[in-house]
């Protein structure tokens, strides 16, 4: 990189979807064949994530099962591999349960996490899925609908630890008396398999200090006459998006000058991405902070299980799980599609602004790429049209702007250098959107449709496309 480059956010990519993107043409025959935008999921990547997390479970605990959390992609294909593959699945609603069912999980493969009400619990009594229970209601509603002779797994969710944020799932680690109670009045009703927890947080210490809680709830549950035999650590093992931490830190440095109002001016629309300026500073944690985080999840796995707990004479939890007899599950689910997701849409025109900026318009909307609004801080890549590219005039600084008739449909509000400026038909490329990126929000507004979703696979240096729905996954 020269002194004179522009700022960038290069993405982290997977070897088989930068293959994918350099064959030549293929991009541009899969929209031209199934229509653009379009999300793109790569299944053997799945694949692979779910071999890394499986190895380093392998390697320190004796019983552990991985859950798939399904919310993290609709895609069919995902399903598929994890069923393949023979893990497990965390559904969380009654269409999630039927997508599992209907890829061949067996029900007691089947976790069902979140907020439910009496029309799932209903269907899940008696089902073989085990209900990971978020609350007290859940608890008591099971016992009154099991039948005679039914007996319904259940993991109890547990939060408000101590220096953890509230959260609006799971019991509080106070409460906890109450549900032991239940659980024991209703031992003909419920199988209680053991306690769990889910943090949206990176942070290393927070999950050992929910373990930690876990453990003590576990041998408390012991000593009122319970069996659990599962220790659930949830998701929240974090995707690597950038491929150049130290570009990344560049590209904030130059726009934290940009608020400032030194150099090129580098947000659309006065944004500020939640720095505040005083006293000609900038203060503050920007919104896009997970975009720079550099530690994979097996790494972040790994690092849990090694950790010594004090309470329990420095012992790993590992070890202590070991011990104690608890299977390590776990549901992960931005981890298990990192890298295995892109989203193509297709440049319809390019504008200049009365403020001097040039506004890409793609055929997409914010949305469509972006997880619950939050700005995307990875650069896109330019596909050209056509097997020759142009002539390359140089770095272009752009604003993408998506379809919709809303000033507030920009897709990047921070500038996005370019090789150079696209044309109309070109392709532009949103790297690792998989998690909750692609689906999570899928813009439905001006009577749109939803993109179509498309499996790739690569065999014997080939690559194939088909409709997401249509996969079906072949023996390895
Ligand atoms: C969403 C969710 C997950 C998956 O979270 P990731 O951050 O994508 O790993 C796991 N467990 C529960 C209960 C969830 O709600």
């Amino acid at each position: 990189m020269s002194a004179a480059a522009p700022p960038g956010l290069p993405a982290k990519m997977h070897a088989l979807v930068r293959a994918f993107l350099a064959e030549p043409g293929a991009v541009h025959a899969a929209v031209a064949q199934f229509g653009a935008p379009a999300h793109l999921v790569f299944p053997q990547v799945f694949a692979e994530n779910l071999e890394r997390l499986r190895v380093e479970l392998a390697a320190r605990v004796a019983g552990f099962r991985i859950c798939y959390a399904h919310k993290v992609n609709q895609s069919r294909a995902f399903v598929e591999v994890a069923q393949a593959a023979g893990v497990g699945i965390d559904v969380a609603s009654a269409a999630e349960l039927d997508s599992a069912l209907g890829s061949g999980f067996a029900p007691g493969r089947i976790e069902v996490t979140g907020p439910k009400g009496e029309g799932l619990l209903a269907r899940l009594v008696g089902s073989g899925v085990t209900i990971n229970v978020d609350n007290v209601w859940e608890l008591e509603r099971i016992a009154a609908l099991a039948g005679p002779g039914v007996r319904v797994p259940v993991l109890v969710r547990v939060s408000g630890f101590a220096g953890t944020p509230v959260s609006r799932f799971g019991v509080p680690v106070a409460r906890l008396e109450a549900v032991v109670k239940v659980l024991v009045a209703e031992r003909e009703r419920i199988e209680f398999r053991g306690f769990a927890f889910h943090l949206d947080s990176g942070e290393p210490a927070e999950r050992v200090r929910a373990v930690e809680s876990c453990l003590m709830l576990t041998e408390q549950a012991y000593a009122a006459g319970l069996t659990p035999s599962v220790l659930d650590i949830g998701g929240g093992f974090r995707q690597v998006f950038t491929a150049d931490a130290a570009a990344f830190d560049a590209y904030v440095h130059a726009l934290r000058e940009s608020l400032l109002g030194r150099g090129e001016p580098m947000t659309w629309g006065g944004n500020t991405f939640g720095f505040h300026l005083e006293d000609g500073a900038v203060h503050g944690t920007p919104v896009f902070h997970k975009y720079a985080n550099i530690v994979d999840a097996r790494t972040m796995l790994a690092d849990l299980l090694d950790t010594g707990l004090e309470a329990h004479g420095g012992r790993t939890i590992a070890r202590i799980a070991a011990e104690n007899l608890l299977d390590i599950w776990l549901e992960p689910g931005k981890a298990l599609v990192d890298h295995a997701g892109i989203t193509v849409a297709r440049v319809e025109f390019v504008k200049e602004t009365a403020d001097g900026s040039t506004l890409v318009n793609l055929d997409l909307s914010r949305d469509t790429v972006t997880p619950a609004d939050q700005e995307v801080m990875v650069d896109p890549i330019l596909v050209p049209a056509g097997m020759n590219p142009g002539a390359d005039d140089g770095a272009v600084g752009v604003f993408l702007a998506g379809r919709l008739c809303l000033e507030r449909d920009l897709i990047t509000n921070h500038k996005v250098w370019l090789p150079r400026c696209p044309a109309p038909g070109d392709l532009i490329v949103f790297p690792n959107t998989g998690a909750y990126h692609m689906d999570l929000s899928a813009a439905r507004a001006s009577m749109h449709s939803v993109p179509p979703k498309l499996a790739v696979v690569q065999r014997s240096g080939t690559f194939t496309v088909c409709r997401d729905v249509d996969y079906r996954h072949e023996g390895a």
